[in-house]
């Protein structure tokens, strides 16, 4: 049932043959042919931006008042892409190897090898837009180092590339909107997937001012809603990061894939409050200066200035001395929580390490430091009061994004035929672990680079039964939403649906998050479980669903969280073994790294819907190497 569909031949000429022997729609059908787009981010304006050029009719939703607010826009630090503009040794075979190494070779190789391929694509691409990457002395772009590589490949606009990748889509699609070709639906929530005979043709979805429930049919749904990072409550996406599209289509067939691999960032401002609904995160690209430390000695509690050099203990240096402080995050993430573990970590709540500029201002001036990451220092000012320039920061690692996501083939469609899922959204080509500045190559290669390909294959030989809003199937999704609706107003309990999702975020934390053992899993299923009951007869959701009712949104989208939360769970038990992101405590090295088990795991997971009092099924997508030799992952 699980058939990727990756091209035969040889790696490096898979992308071309396959766009060779794709289908073509003819210039003049094209514009007969409606394409949904859900989310406008990075890969969803990139994708309906793409689309509407070929000549497509594009319906593109979100959920903000405008494409540009999408959540892309809060990536700071950068897009990688093998040019080799630094002469340092890059090529896309490097590309493509430092990705499936860090992503614990969990990941196809195909896929892989193609996105290091369109990687030098998407620059050039983005630069005709305007995009106004850094650029050196000389006028060449420049670049600096991410984790998990030891060559300088990642481009960037300061600490703002996300928004001004953002807005250079944002571009595009508006002369597709000024064309008539994209008509856009802002200020809607996707609630539910229409499938008919087999095939996705629509979407449902509830019109966030005004509170409509509306109804739109297509040839093909493309579903680019981002990541779900938010299930831990407390992360650094943005409030209105959900799962809720992709867990809707999942209960209309389509399949999840690997929900357990989640990033922690290591370098995001510590937690200092109850009450705190969102994390910050300090861009990766600050350990390409900074220098991670803690004290020698446990529970030294003296300022930074105070502990002399010979007292401090660069752990990420002294551990992993070829890539330093540039190691993979599940790496860096770890060693940060091991180091607070044993009672060195610092700051108020001694959940926390040194990120240390000290070195680097001496080194390079502080002009320098400041002309590469200003705006990052000013925002760590603003949130903590203390100016990073004189003191070192003071980081620990939090939820931040997701490997996990609906399964999909080559194609990036997944099982349920004219479903095609873009973006973080999918499980992606990052394995169990993505580096960092792949994000945003994957979202954009994904949208201007294959999906414009991949979709006419399959228009070409779809069944195109003509299908209006009139048909059943739209009204049995309409008739479902009202009825979810009214159940969550007329719950009419005691507790917020914000107190719900911040217990349902303590919970993943503790025993889905940076490190899980079985016993922790089994009993975090039971406390999701008794969860998920008591929101049902206890949460407190006021107003109408005839207006603007932001409660209302958001107690969808955690009644979501609820039920997918224990997806992720089941997920983290089934796999027996620890990769990237999903660390099981059983299985690690005498180092106390990640040890996979590459004889009975290596393997997509992807989970099939059976019913709400049903487990769902697993199914299983072999992952064949026939390129790279599976190692221990080393830094050292
Ligand atoms: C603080 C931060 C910094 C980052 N920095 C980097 C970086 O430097 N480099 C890098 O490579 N990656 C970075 N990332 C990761 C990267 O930003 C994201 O993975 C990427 O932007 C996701 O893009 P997307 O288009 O898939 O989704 P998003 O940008 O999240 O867009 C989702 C879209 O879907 C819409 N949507 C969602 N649900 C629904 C629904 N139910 N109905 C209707 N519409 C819906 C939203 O309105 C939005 O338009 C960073 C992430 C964070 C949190």
């Amino acid at each position: 049932m699980l058939d990727a569909k990756i091209p035969s031949g040889p790696l490096s000429e898979k992308w071309d043959k396959h766009r060779f022997e794709l289908k073509l729609v003819n210039p003049a059908n094209k514009r007969k042919y409606t394409i949904i787009v859900v989310g406008t981010g990075l890969a969803g304006g990139s994708a309906a931006a793409s689309l509407a050029e070929l000549g497509y009719y594009v319906k593109n939703f979100c959920i903000q008042d405008s494409p540009r607010r999408a959540h892309s826009i809060a990536a700071q630090g950068g897009i990688n892409a093998a040019k080799n503009y630094q002469n340092d040794g890059d090529s896309i075979w490097r590309l493509f190897y430092d990705t499936i190494k860090g992503g614990d070779f969990r990941a196809r190789e195909a896929n892989v090898y193609r996105l290091a391929q369109v990687s030098n694509h998407i620059i050039d691409h983005c630069v005709a837009q305007g995009v106004p990457f850094a650029r050196e002395y000389g006028g060449l772009l420049a670049n600096r180092s991410f984790g998990g590589a030891q060559v300088s490949r990642t481009f960037y606009a300061r600490g703002q590339t996300g928004q001004q990748l953002l807005l250079g889509a944002y571009g595009s699609l508006m002369r597709q909107v000024a064309a008539g070709r994209v008509t856009m639906f802002p200020r809607r929530q996707m609630q539910e997937l229409v499938v008919i005979n087999g095939q996705a043709r629509g979407i449902v979805v509830r019109n966030l001012i005004t509170g409509e429930i509306e109804s739109h049919a297509a040839d093909a749904v493309v579903l680019c809603t981002g990541g779900y990072a938010n299930v831990f409550y407390l992360s650094t996406n943005a409030m209105a990061s959900n799962v809720s599209a992709i867990f809707r289509a999942y209960k209309k067939g389509a399949f999840f894939a690997n929900p357990c691999y989640t990033q922690i960032h290591p370098t995001c401002i510590p937690v200092h409050g109850t009450y705190q609904s969102k994390l910050t995160l300090m861009s990766e690209s600050l350990r390409n200066d900074g220098r991670v430390w803690v004290p020698k000695t446990p529970g030294d509690n003296r300022p930074p200035s105070q502990i002399p050099e010979s007292e401090r203990d660069y752990y990420l240096e002294r551990k992993y001395p070829s890539f330093g402080n540039l190691v993979p995050r599940d790496v860096a993430s770890r060693n940060a929580k091991a180091q607070c573990d044993m009672a060195k970590g610092v700051g108020e709540t001694s959940f926390a390490v040194y990120l240390d500029f000290a070195d680097a201002i001496k080194r390079d001036g502080k002009d320098v430091i400041e002309q590469k990451y200003g705006n990052l220092f000013q925002m760590y000012e603003k949130i903590t009061a203390e100016n990073p320039y004189e003191a070192p920061m003071m980081i620990y690692p939090a939820s931040h994004y997701v490997m996990g996501g609906l399964w999909v083939d080559y194609n990036l469609m997944s099982n349920l035929p004219g479903l095609f899922v873009l973006g973080e959204a999918n499980f992606s080509d990052h394995g169990a672990n993505r580096l960092g500045a792949s994000a945003l190559m994957q979202g954009l290669a994904d949208g201007y680079f294959v999906i414009p390909y991949t979709i006419g294959g399959y228009l070409v030989g779809m069944d195109r039964t003509k299908v209006t809003t009139d048909h059943p199937a739209f009204k049995e999704a309409t008739h479902y939403v009202n009825e979810r609706t009214h159940k969550l107003l007329s719950i009419n309990g005691k507790r917020t649906v914000d107190d719900f999702h911040r217990e349902l975020g303590h919970i993943m934390w503790e025993y889905c998050g940076m490190s899980r053992n079985d016993e922790g899993l089994l009993k975090a299923r039971k406390l999701i479980h008794a969860l998920r009951e008591e929101f049902w007869e206890n949460a407190l959701v006021p107003g109408s669903s005839e207006d603007f009712n932001q409660s209302l949104e958001r107690s969808g989208r955690v009644a979501d969280f609820l039920e997918f939360a224990e997806l992720m769970v089941i997920d983290a038990f089934e796999r027996k073994e620890s990769c990237g992101g999903h660390f099981n405590e059983a299985y690690q090295t005498e180092e106390h790294e990640a040890r996979r088990d590459d004889e009975n795991f290596c393997h997509v997971a992807a989970w099939e819907y059976k019913g709400d009092d049903k487990e769902p099924e697993l199914h299983k997508e072999p992952l064949v190497f026939e390129n790279v030799e599976l190692t221990q992952r080393s830094y050292k």
